[in-house]
């Protein structure tokens, strides 16, 4: 069975998170603002998230079944990250495929990549250098939770590295940039694809086969106390109970 990258991002989390979800428990579900804030993200054009926002409101409402009024709310809530979205250089992330299926037996893995950014020729030569556009792929993964200070967070890198792999197979190109899309603070932050990212996700490709064939995962509990998984993980329990 093929590893998602979005396993990957579980295990790099913690890799409880992959055996509970492999014994059919979801990890993480989307609330509604995230929900909104990727839709938008992906689908939007710059105009329709300025000013009169009803088509908006329709086409989310219509397509996550939720309510217009609930989508309304969340949406006045969140103003600040929709202009900070409608701002973002098209340059950045068009041309571009979005979620973009991808699959190879000899990696193991699988994964459905966010947006396929397909640059220019005219970006690639020296400014094409400065802004990553010498590829002529460039994977960009959309994340709707906070920033980090600078560059990207280490899970987000990690599968970058993943999904890069994965379009060398299938398109025969070289990718060596990758792109962040943290739509909440409307940061776009691109990284070097490193051989060490590669390494790391196929290591942690590994791990998740082993937890899939019975393995128990190596958790300590140091991060159980933030998690929002902790009502149905019961490994705090299970922890103390092996201390008494
Ligand atoms: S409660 Fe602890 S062990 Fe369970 S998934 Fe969360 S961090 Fe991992």
């Amino acid at each position: 069975m093929l590893v998602r990258i979005h396993d990957i991002g579980l295990y790099l989390r913690c890799p409880m998170l992959v055996y509970l979800e492999f014994m059919g428990r979801e990890c993480f579900r989307a609330d509604i603002e995230r929900t909104i804030l990727r839709h938008l993200a992906l689908y939007s054009a710059p105009d329709d998230l300025r000013g009169d926002m009803s088509k908006v409101v329709r086409d989310l409402a219509t397509v996550h079944r939720i309510p217009e009024e609930d989508v309304v709310r969340s949406i006045d809530g969140m103003r600040d990250s929709i202009s900070r979205i409608a701002s973002v250089p098209r340059d950045l992330i068009k041309p571009c495929d979005i979620e973009v299926e991808l699959r190879s037996e000899r990696l193991g893995l699988s994964g459905i990549l966010d947006r396929l950014v397909r640059p220019e020729p005219r970006r690639r030569g020296l400014l094409g250098m400065l802004l990553g556009g010498e590829d002529k792929m460039i994977p960009s993964i959309v994340r709707t939770g906070r920033s980090p200070g600078e560059g990207v967070w280490r899970r987000d890198r990690i599968q970058l590295a993943g999904y890069a792999m994965l379009l060398e197979e299938r398109f025969g190109v070289e990718v060596s940039t990758g792109q962040v899309e943290y739509v909440r603070d409307g940061e776009m932050r691109r990284i070097r694809i490193r051989s060490l990212d590669r390494s790391r996700a196929l290591w942690v490709r590994d791990r998740v086969r082993e937890i899939r064939d019975g393995e128990m995962p190596d958790v300590r509990g140091e991060r159980c106390d933030s998690c929002e998984m902790a009502g149905i993980c019961g490994i705090k329990s299970c922890t103390i109970s092996r201390m008494l």
